[in-house]
């Protein structure tokens, strides 16, 4: 058990807060031991996987436990599918690129994603088209009340867009040690529909992609807009893009007349990253913080100095101004600590 211990390698952010205790566990039985020291010293716990998608703003008072639980387990079911179980600590894209190299078709849009697998059902992690709720079978998880091991179905988990009961009913009740999904052997899915995949395939010269060619696609997009957090902290897109009423985006079109959403049903989904931009956000700096220059939905820790606080409040702006503006309140995606 490490004390005093500084948890900046381990959030992308690159945020220098303390945990007043630290333990990487490998195993179930040394995660029900830090739980056990946990619930005898009356310490709340804070669980890590890769790091990535937390804002820890300030020192934290209690047990923060390095989930490393490794390995993957595949069943085949059928001709064309495949389960494949992987433990909580495996990193997500290295998985991803493991089913890819069996020729296992579902993950290949969600490449490049930062974080570790047992974190993914957390907030349904998705891009280009494709949610882990498509792919998505079970997983098993720790009740940290009673230390029971349960399973979770699709249903039960209660998938929304970046949302699972995980972040609200369930949060802080159950700790995830695997996830299994359910992956095609043949007769993939291809989905080129999403993002820059169609363009970025044709630069590429392909016109009738395989899983790892959409994969390949992905990564370079991905590349070339995304900064990397080992290069400048950061924790990907720092909000979620907001849903609203029809009405009101009826009502935003009189006033905004180049305004973007999606819509679907009654409701619009806004692109939280154009609202941002259109408040004169994008690219701009105060201290150690800034709105990244190519997407502005992305908050970076410039410096490197930067303290998770200076981050919040940076965050606070603008969602004070988008609301100023557009009468939108942009909802954080990051987990705020
Ligand atoms: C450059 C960049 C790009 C990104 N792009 C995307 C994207 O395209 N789509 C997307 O959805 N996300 C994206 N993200 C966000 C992030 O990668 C995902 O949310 C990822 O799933 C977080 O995984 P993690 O292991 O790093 O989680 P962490 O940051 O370690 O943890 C996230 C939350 O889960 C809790 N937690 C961690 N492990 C467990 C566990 N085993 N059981 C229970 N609770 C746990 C933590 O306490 C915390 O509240 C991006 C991030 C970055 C930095």
């Amino acid at each position: 058990m490490h004390e005093n211990f500084s948890l900046k390698p381990y959030n992308t952010f690159g945020v220098d807060a303390k945990a007043r205790y630290f333990n990487e566990i490998h195993s179930i039985e040394e995660l029900k031991e830090v739980i056990d020291f946990a619930n005898t010293e009356s310490l709340p716990i804070l669980f890590l996987g890769g790091g990535s998608n937390v804002l820890l703003t300030k020192d934290f008072d209690g047990l923060a436990v390095k989930i490393s639980l490794k390995g993957i387990h595949e069943d085949i079911i059928s001709e064309n599918h495949v389960l494949v179980t992987a433990k909580a600590g495996e990193n997500w894209h290295e998985f991803v690129m493991f089913c890819l190299d069996k020729n296992y078709g579902g993950l290949e849009n969600l490449s490049l994603i930062p974080g570790n697998v047992g974190t993914s059902p957390m907030q349904n992690i998705g891009a280009y088209g494709t949610e882990i709720k498509d792919v998505f079978v079970n997983c098993t998880v720790l009740n940290l009340e009673n230390l029971q091991l349960e399973t979770f179905n699709l249903e039960q988990c209660k998938f929304g867009y970046r949302d699972s009961v995980f972040k609200q009913e369930g949060k802080g009740k159950y700790v995830i040690l695997e996830v299994t999904f359910k992956l095609t052997r043949q007769n993939h899915h291809i989905k080129t529909e999403y993002g820059a995949i169609k363009s970025e395939l044709e630069n590429l010269g392909i016109q009738n992609p395989t899983i790892q060619d959409i994969s390949k696609a992905v990564i370079n997009i991905r590349q070339s807009k995304l900064p990397d957090p080992k290069e400048i902290g950061n924790a990907g897109s720092f909000f979620k893009n907001p849903t609203i009423l029809l009405t009101q985006f009826e009502e935003l079109q009189q006033k905004f007349d180049n305004i973007q959403g999606y819509p679907n049903g009654d409701f619009v989904k806004v692109p939280a990253g154009w609202l941002i931009e259109q408040c004169g956000w994008k690219g701009r700096q105060i201290g150690n913080v800034a709105s990244h220059k190519l997407q502005s939905l992305v908050i970076v820790n410039t410096s490197g100095l930067a303290t998770g606080k200076e981050i919040f409040d940076f965050s606070t702006e603008i969602i004070n101004s988008v609301k100023e503006k557009f009468g939108i309140e942009l909802e954080r995606e990051v987990n705020i600590i």
